[in-house]
This record gives C-alpha cells, structure tokens and sequence, in this order.
C-alpha cells in the first residue's frame, strides 16, 4: 500500500468539533518562543513559563540559515527588518593572516529560497517574544510569564510545579528549557559534557574598526564572514545589526580555564584573550583587542550524544533540551526553530487532546534524524585539524545543503498528511500521485468512505434476444462462458442518469453500457460465479471515466449523452464530436411493480492495464467482480415492450476511436424485445466493493 497523503486536508471541519489545546512551554528561548508562535498559530493557547526576568538575552548574533530563516517568515517574522544582514562573503585566513580563499556566498544563496542571515540575538529574541505575545497575529496571544522557574513536571499528565510551588496542567508541556535542561532528566539519565573548548563571544562597532586603515581590508566588505584558523583554534568574525556591530566568536581548547560553571555568560578577560591568539595576524588581534571587556563572556561548550526519547505521554523535548548543540555550523538556534515550527504543525487547529500522545511520537519522527545528523556534522567539523590534514572549511561546505536545503514546515506537514492517510484503513490512489490519494466516488479528500445513499438516479433498459454466438465473442478469456448453450442470449443496454453526487459537488452525470446475461465465470479451482458481463460503457464526465477504469477496471470510455423523456416515452442519443452512434427508444411506459434485484444481477468485466513501451502486453489484467448493491429505495417503476435499438457506426473518420466497437454492437440482431424499464430512486452503489475473482 503507499504511504502518501492528498494535498489538502480539511483541519477547518475538525476545528469545528475540537477545542484548542492548552499548551504549556518551559523556557522563552528561540526554541521555546518559535513553539508558541507555531502553536498559537495553530489556534491553542499557549503559556510560556521563563525562570529568568528576560531583562535581556545573551547580547550576541546569531546565524540564522535559510532553513530558519523560511521558519521565522512563515511566522510572520522578516529578521531583517530587526538588522540583519545577509550574509554575503564567507573569507578565510590563515592563523597568520594569509589569505586562503573568499566564497561568493551571495552567489551561493541565490539556490535557496530564504536568506541565509546574520542577526543580532537581541533582536531576533525580541522579534519572537513580540510575535508570541503580540494581540495581532493569528491564534490567541501566547501567554508569557518570567520569573518563573520550573522545578519538576509530570509528564504522563502534563502537569509542571513552580518554583512557588504552584501547579499547573495542560495538554502538553513543551520543555524548551535549553542546554542545561532540567527536565530531560525525565526521559534520561543523560546530561551534557564539556566538549573540550570554550568560545569567548563579544561584539565591537565596526565603525571603530573601519576607523583603523590596517583593518579597512578585513571589514569594509557587508555581509563578510571571517575566519581566522589555527589548527586547535579559530576566530570567526561577523557583521549584524545593520551591518554597524561585528560579532566575533573565538572558540579554542578549554585548559581549565577556572571560573567557568558550566553556564552561559561566564566573565572573560581580554588579556587571556590575547593570550590564547598569540602568533595570530596582527589584524585580528588589533580587532581582539577592542574589546570591552565589561561585554566579553565566555562559554564552556558542551556536548551530548543523542537521547533515546524525545517525549513521553503529554510531555516533549524541543531545542538544545532534546539536542543540544556546539557552535561550529550555526544550527544550534536553526534547529530548535526547526522543532518548534514541526510541533505547531503536527498539532494543527481541530487536534484532539487524546491525540496529543501519538503527535509527539510523530514528532520525534520527523525531528530527531535530522537534528542528530545535524549535530553529528557540528561536532565533526569543530574538531581540530590533524597534522598535514586541511581545515574542515571544505567538510562544512558539503553538508551546507542538507542544512539550509530544508523547510521543517513542509516536512512536518508532509509526514502529518501521511499519518493521517495511515489511520484510513484503506485509500485509493490513482495518477498524478504526486499529490496523494485521490477523491472520488468512494472516497472524500480526507480518505473517509463516501456517503451515497441520498444520490438520485434514473435507469432506463432494454433487454432484448441476440445471437449468443456473435455476444461470446466479447468474452475476454475462456474462463467466461454463457451459463445455456442456446444460441439465443439476452443482453441489454442500460444507461441511467446521476445526480446530487457529493463527489461531484452535488452534481451529476450520465452514462450507458451494454451488458450480456446468464453469464458464467469458472476459477482456477473450478468455482463458478453466475453474473452479466459489462463488455463497454461510455460516460458523458471525465471523472467518473478516469476512476472507474483505474479504481474499478471498467471499460469506460466517452460519449455525449443527450436523453429526452415525457411522462410515457424516454429517449437517449449517444454521440461522438457530432457522430450519433447509438439511439435508444422507449415508448408507452407504464407504471408497475419493481423486481427486486438477486445475485445473479451482480457485474463482471475485466481489467485491463497496459504495459508502457511493450505493445500488446499488460501491466494488469484480471476478471472483476461488482457484486449486487443493496437495496435502493424506488420511487417509480415503469416498463414497455415497445422499444427501439438503433446504432450507426459510421466509419473511422467519423469515428476514429470508437468504430471498431459500434460496428461490432451494430451487427448484433434484436431478435425481440424482452422488456424496456425506467426505475427512478435514491440511493447510488459507489462500487466499493468491487473486488478482483482472482
Ligand atoms: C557560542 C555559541 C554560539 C552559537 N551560535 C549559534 C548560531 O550562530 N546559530 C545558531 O542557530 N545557533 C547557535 N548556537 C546555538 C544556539 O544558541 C542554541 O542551540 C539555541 O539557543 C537553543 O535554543 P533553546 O531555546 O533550546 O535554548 P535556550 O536559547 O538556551 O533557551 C532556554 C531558555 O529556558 C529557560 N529555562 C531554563 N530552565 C528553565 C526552567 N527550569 N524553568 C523555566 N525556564 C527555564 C532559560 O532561561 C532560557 O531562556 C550557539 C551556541 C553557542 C554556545
């Protein structure tokens, strides 16, 4: 069976049924702020618990690649309009100021549909936080409350415990509580470790630099990314904020450097700094020691290896929480954006809350490969450089597509839709799949069963004696044959008037075939099934056409289908582009009494797919069955005897595809009419239960 998903799915008609959820976040960092925009947008009301006042995020920039990028504009975000910059020119130094190479990374870019950016982590911050809360904007604003330690969680009910010892229960408790998570020890015993370097992290303006001729060449350019590389130690420097403040992140070996408590911010100093970059380019340690130290911090980078689990009953793990990430490729912040954006997703408007549990499964379906690869690849190439070996500038290079080349919104979206097709127990698919399983006669857009009973139909017939010997000949294989040995069969063509089809927005269509009784099909096992076989149909909609020869296997082709009728009298003229090929008449209809209908009214064709490029032989092809639809409910029942069968099959210019199957009907002889009928009722047979004899 595929595994796919249509293009749209109707949350609208849940959204009706289902309140919002209520859903409650720990931690307002980019993770935690990025999941309750999404969530918000999704229409739940959303709480985010903060320990601290948020009086201010850590003051440094922030790569925000495209795949975050595409994040922060689908929610309504344009950081740029916050300062940053594009990130334009990717530049590399030797440790000793020798140039090694300039990427037109503007160039580059031109592939992705976001911006990769360089943002200042203020901004941004500040940017989330405002969107979050904002009273404009979709969804109800998200409710953000600081000072507001979370001390312990019970995950199985969703309920978090504050630090006052208060209690609150929601739906879902989203932990966005960062590298030093408190509530990861929930799902493990697993907690972070130093990596083995630190970073030191300042800004400076860069007005003051280009204000130093001998620094003009390293800063003048906009949107430049510097790199500066020693074997076991690296500066990297970029511009935000408009292009006026440079960022620098200088990360090297961690020689137990005291004072540090594993936390972020930890105090630095600037003569330390220069110190550990001794023998660097002069240029970098000029700008190095422009520092004011008041702002220079240092971070102890920590390290942790995947966790099994990501979430249990009505709790889960988003950002450095779930993942936490070493600086190196710039995807820390990118990544729990990716989460936060994937959670809001996977719980759209109209989610019950008994569904939360199997969405987190779902959840840490679609995260946690790409998040853990992506780690991976971060710890990879922040590694030290091995004697005579390159910097990892070329290894970071390659896996920049799978990172920026992703939008976790379509995936998340995309994974959802498939879910949801996997709890319809079965769905029919049909060309173009591209955009999954089909709507039809059978089945909604969501994959529910269709409803048919109120549908409107009228079917006119006439039955009539023929040469048994000329009908067999439509007999596609020997395994059918006529039930008498007679040389006089009945046959009949029925053509019956649809309306008020859901699948067809309430409208309708017409249709024809032409049918041979006391028909019967012999299995392999010798079982026989006594039925009427549908040798062609013609149908005057496409649609009806399309999923009845591919859902069903039934010989449908096209026909204009004109019908007249009076109280008493019923015509049908069947065309093709102007050429009338077949004329049914029925005349003197009377009311009487309906037969009802018995299993030998069931229908039999067969399939038949054929093979591309080879001519002549079949993809599929095998004997179908539609077994007889229940009861309908018959308004009107009308018969005659006096009936007219008239059919011209012209010639293959008139009809050039049909010609060979009108001049073979037109050789078949009324020997007599058995009966003409008009039944009117409700109630359509979808054909869902055709099913394959073998
Ligand atoms: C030196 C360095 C440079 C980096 N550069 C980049 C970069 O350029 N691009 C990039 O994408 N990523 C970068 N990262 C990584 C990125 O910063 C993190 O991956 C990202 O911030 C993770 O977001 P988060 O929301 O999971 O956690 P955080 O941003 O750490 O937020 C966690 C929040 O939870 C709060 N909190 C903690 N415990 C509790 C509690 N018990 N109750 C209530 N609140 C609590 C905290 O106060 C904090 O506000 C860098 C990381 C480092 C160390």
């Amino acid at each position: 069976m595929r595994e796919y998903v249509p293009s749209s799915f109707d949350t609208n008609a849940l959204a009706a049924k289902t309140r919002a959820l209520n859903v409650l976040v720990i931690g307002a960092g980019l993770g935690g702020l990025t999941t309750a925009i999404a969530l918000r947008r999704a229409g739940h009301n959303v709480t985010v618990f903060e320990k601290s006042r948020l009086a201010s995020e850590f003051g440094a920039a922030i790569n925000v690649p495209p795949n975050a990028n595409g994040i922060l504009l689908h929610l309504g975000i344009d950081a740029t309009a916050a300062g940053a910059v594009e990130f334009k020119w990717f530049t590399e130094y030797s440790k000793t100021g020798d140039y090694v190479r300039v990427n037109d990374f503007a160039q580059r870019s031109r592939g992705w549909q976001h911006k990769y950016l360089l943002a200042h982590r203020v901004d941004l911050h500040t940017q989330l936080k405002d969107t979050a809360t904002s009273s404009k904007g979709l969804g109800p604003p998200v409710e953000l409350k600081t000072a507001s330690e979370v001390v312990d969680v019970d995950i199985n009910n969703g309920t978090i415990t504050l630090k006052d010892g208060s209690n609150t229960q929601g739906d879902l408790v989203v932990a966005a509580d960062g590298i030093h998570s408190r509530c990861r020890s929930k799902l493990t015993d697993q907690r972070p470790n130093p990596s083995g370097h630190l970073a030191y992290r300042f800004m400076i303006k860069k007005a003051d630099a280009l204000a130093i001729p001998e620094l003009v060449d390293v800063v003048e350019k906009t949107g430049e990314l510097v790199f500066w590389f020693d074997v076991d130690r690296r500066i990297v420097m970029y511009p935000t904020r408009n292009d006026s403040i440079l960022n620098f992140v200088c990360i090297h070996p961690d020689q137990g450097t005291v004072g540090l408590d594993d936390t972020w911010n930890g105090q630095g100093n600037r003569e330390d700094l220069i110190k550990t970059y001794e023998g660097f380019d002069p240029r970098a340690l000029r700008l190095l020691g422009m520092v004011d130290e008041s702002t220079l911090k240092v971070w102890r980078l920590m390290d942790m290896g995947p966790i099994e689990k990501w979430y249990a009953e009505r709790f889960c793990l988003v950002g450095d929480a779930a993942h936490p990430f070493l600086p190196h490729q710039g995807q820390g912040g990118a990544q729990a954006m990716e989460d936060g954006v994937s959670l809001g997703t996977l719980l759209p408007r109209g989610t019950d809350p008994s569904e939360v549990p199997a969405r987190l499964k779902l959840y840490q379906r679609c995260r946690k490969e790409r998040a853990e690869f992506v780690q991976e690849v971060t710890r990879q190439s922040g590694k030290n450089i091995e004697p005579g070996q390159k910097n990892n500038i070329a290894k970071v290079m390659k896996f920049f597509d799978y990172n920026c080349g992703h939008d976790e919104y379509h995936h998340s979206l995309n994974e959802l839709r498939k879910y949801q097709f996997k709890e319809q127990a079965k769905v029919y698919w049909r060309m173009p799949i591209s955009f999954g399983p089909y709507p039809g006669p059978r089945q909604d857009a969501q994959g529910h069963i269709r409803e048919t009973s109120h549908s409107n139909f009228i079917t006119r017939s006439i039955r009539f004696k023929t040469s048994r010997t000329l009908l067999q000949n439509f007999l596609p294989t020997t395994a059918y044959t006529f039930l008498s040995g007679d040389t006089i069969a009945e046959a009949s063509y029925i053509q019956t008037t649809l309306d008020n089809m859901d699948w067809l927005g309430g409208r309708g269509y017409n249709y024809f075939g032409f049918y041979m009784h006391g028909i019967q099909y012999k299995k392999k096992d010798g079982e026989t099934v006594v039925g009427n076989y549908l040798a062609v149909m013609w149908e005057d909609l496409t649609d009806p056409i399309l999923s009845g020869r591919e859902e069903v296997g039934f010989p449908k082709l096209f026909a204009d289908i004109a019908v007249e009728h009076t109280a008493s009298t019923y015509s049908m003229q069947a065309s093709w582009r102007g050429a009338g090929f077949l004329k049914l008449e029925l005349n003197d209809l009377v009311a009487c009494e309906a037969c009802p209908p018995t299993s030998e009214d069931q229908v039999f064709t067969y399939k038949y797919v054929p093979s591309t490029g080879n001519p002549g032989f079949a993809d599929a092809e095998y004997p179908i069955c539609v077994p007889t639809p229940s009861a309908k409910e018959i308004k009107s029942f009308l018969q005659t005897s006096k009936c007219n069968i008239s059919t011209n099959a012209h010639d293959w210019k008139a009809l050039p595809t049909l010609h060979h199957i009108v001049s073979r009907l037109s050789e078949l002889p009324v020997y007599e009419v058995v009966k003409g009928t008009v039944s009117e009722g409700t109630g359509v047979d979808s054909l869902a239960s055709a099913y394959r004899i073998e």
